[in-house]
């Protein structure tokens, strides 16, 4: 199992950049109007590096 991936909602400002960027690891919640990570057993490192250095409020994290 991958390291999983949290978004710190408190910070979060629904920009929606990490959700253009990783739709399959992100998704926006329409409720809370802030992203949410997908539930899954590994993520694409890559792409989350990427949407961790995108976001304007940089609260992508690693799970520790
Ligand atoms: S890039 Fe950051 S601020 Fe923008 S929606 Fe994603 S987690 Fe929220």
């Amino acid at each position: 199992m991958g390291k999983k991936v949290i978004i710190d909602t408190e910070e979060c400002i629904g920009c929606e950049s990490c959700v253009e960027l990783c739709p399959e690891v992100f998704e926006f919640d329409d409720d809370l109007e802030k992203a949410v990570v997908i539930s899954a057993d590994s993520y694409d490192e890559a792409c989350v590096e990427e949407a961790m250095e995108t976001c304007p409020v940089s609260c992508i994290h690693w799970e520790e």
